[in-house]
């Protein structure tokens, strides 16, 4: 059946009752004319309808970001126009950023000061990366006698992005901003809890003038969608962001047809909070490490060690402050902790913390589901703090994922990067310290792929994001990603007046 096609996408209202997947330029239902409601974690309302992609659609989106690479303009376009379009990209979303926020609040259940900086970080990766691609390149090499070689980048291809549902916007803006910058099509699967920003942001990018096919979109399922995107055989890339096995998962169905595969995955990131360190900043720098985005982010340092002699000063003040910590309207800029994604993962948190109590620890403050006014239909977990735990202890071992930390005693150096390292994680980790010798002796000695000193941050367009070990491999958010999304292609050449004649014949 012919349809006539529209010239350009309509530009609809950010914040809607119904969102169509994006193939091939154009706002589409699902072929099975499948739709499903998400869902505001903080209230129990509905927020909106989506398309549910079936494999039919993740098939033309597949063949439709192939054509775009194959036979489009997008990677031909000089780079200087590319970069272009992507700054255009991030001044759409600056004009629309109150809605963006809006939306991004209501369908993760964050707060809307957590979403703010999200937002805005996803606006900067794209004018970040607008002009990182103008510095990327190949090289001349030196080589011998009469030969020259250069060498030149050049775009992997199709790439298949899979996110999850912590960073909805920010992570498509991770993901879709490098891609798009080194010239290769995508073919992005947000996590179907939270789909909306990143399909907004796929309309922005053909607002912008991405051309068509260039990047699709397919909320739906990850074991069915993203499963078919990564078997596909004319998928090139796979880029994963999500749970460890998963990963392990992914990465093993990639290697049969050889894709290129980067994985940003879990992590129990440790802080070390040594006694010279500037008492109230680590309290305060602790606090935000594991309550921020309600402790669902990779990087949340969920294990706190602290020095002997300033362990009570320290616990002292963490607490009471933990328990000053503001839950419920999400929308309230005073509110400083939001809701859990799901009724599964209440009961995830709450089991860990459950078996924490079992192996005999002591909670601190918090410790079971947060009855929140007003939000009684909302999925809540108390800021929590749990004592008297050791490294044999689940709740210490594995990622919980949840406003929980878990605190402990050291009494020198080197125990404590002991203990940092005592991981099957390699994310991030936090050092508290004064002394700027200690601080670059330890940052060596951590085996993690982000060190902050003295920071509750972990990273801004241009600090290179990703993990050792079981968090995974690639970077992301740096000039090193562009690598990523590229191939180097390495040209020989001979330039000899007399011909060559290697056989002699
Ligand atoms: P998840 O692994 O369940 O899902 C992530 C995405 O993968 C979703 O879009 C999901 O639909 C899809 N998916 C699920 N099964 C799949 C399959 N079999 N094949 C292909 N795709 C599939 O993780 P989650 O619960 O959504 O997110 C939380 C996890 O993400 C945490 O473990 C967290 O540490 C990790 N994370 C890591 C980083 C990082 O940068 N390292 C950042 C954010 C989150
Ligand atoms: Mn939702």
């Amino acid at each position: 059946m012919a349809t006539v096609k529209e010239e350009k996408m309509e530009v609809l209202p950010v914040k809607r009752e119904h969102y169509s997947l994006i193939i091939g330029g154009e706002r589409v239902e699902s072929v099975s004319g499948e739709t499903y409601t998400t869902y505001n974690p903080a209230t129990g309302e509905a927020v909106a309808t989506v398309a549910k992609a079936s494999i039919e659609d993740a098939e033309r989106a597949v063949q439709a970001a192939r054509h775009a690479f194959d036979n489009g303009k997008w990677k031909r376009f000089p780079v200087g126009k590319r970069a272009r379009v992507l700054n255009k990209i991030a001044s759409i979303m600056r004009s629309r950023f109150n809605e963006l926020v809006e939306l991004e609040v209501l369908d993760s259940g964050k707060t809307i000061s957590a979403a703010q900086g999200q937002v805005m970080q996803a606006i900067e990766d794209f004018e970040f990366y607008a002009g990182a691609i103008v510095g990327h390149r190949g090289n001349v090499n030196s080589m011998p006698g009469q030969f020259f070689n250069y060498t030149q980048k050049e775009p992997v291809g199709v790439c298949a992005q899979i996110i999850p549902w912590n960073y909805p916007l920010m992570m498509a803006a991770w993901k879709i901003a490098p891609a798009l910058a080194a010239g290769c099509s995508v073919v992005l699967k947000p996590a179907s809890l939270t789909p909306l920003t990143a399909i907004v942001l796929t309309e922005i990018c053909h607002e912008a003038g991405v051309p068509e096919g260039v990047v699709n979109v397919l909320p739906g399922s990850g074991s069915k969608i993203g499963n078919y995107l990564v078997e596909h055989p004319i998928v090139d890339k796979v880029a994963f962001t999500g749970s460890t096995p998963i990963g392990k998962d992914i990465m093993a169905k990639a290697s049969q047809t050889l894709k290129r595969v980067t994985l940003e995955l879990g992590g129990k990131s440790p802080s070390l909070i040594f006694e010279d360190a500037d008492v109230e900043a680590a309290v305060n720098g602790s606090l935000f490490g594991i309550f921020y985005n309600t402790g669902q982010s990779c990087e949340a340092r969920s294990r706190i060690y602290i020095h002997e002699s300033i362990y009570d000063q320290f616990i002292e003040k963490f607490v009471e402050k933990t328990k000053q910590l503001k839950l419920g309207n999400t929308l309230d800029a005073g509110t400083h902790v939001g809701a859990i994604i799901s009724k599964d993962q209440l009961e995830t948190i709450d089991s860990y913390v459950q078996s924490a109590i079992e192996d005999g620890a002591t909670v601190l403050a918090g410790g079971k589901p947060a009855v929140v006014e007003g939000y009684e239909k909302g999925y809540w977990y108390e800021p929590t703090i749990i004592a008297d735990v050791n490294h044999s202890m689940k709740a210490v071992k594995e990622e919980i994922f949840g406003p929980v930390a878990v605190v402990m005693k050291f009494k020198d150096e080197k125990e404590v990067i002991g203990l940092a390292n005592d991981s099957e994680y390699g994310l991030a980790s936090a050092i508290w310290t004064k002394d700027h010798a200690r601080a670059t002796r330890v940052a060596n000695e951590i085996k993690s792929g982000i060190v902050m000193i003295n920071t509750p941050f972990s990273a801004f367009p241009g600090t290179p994001f990703g993990g050792y070990k079981q968090s995974g491999f690639g970077r992301e958010l740096s000039i090193e990603t562009l690598d990523l999304y590229s191939e180097t292609k390495s040209v020989l050449s001979y330039f000899g007046a007399k011909p060559l004649n290697p056989f002699g014949l």
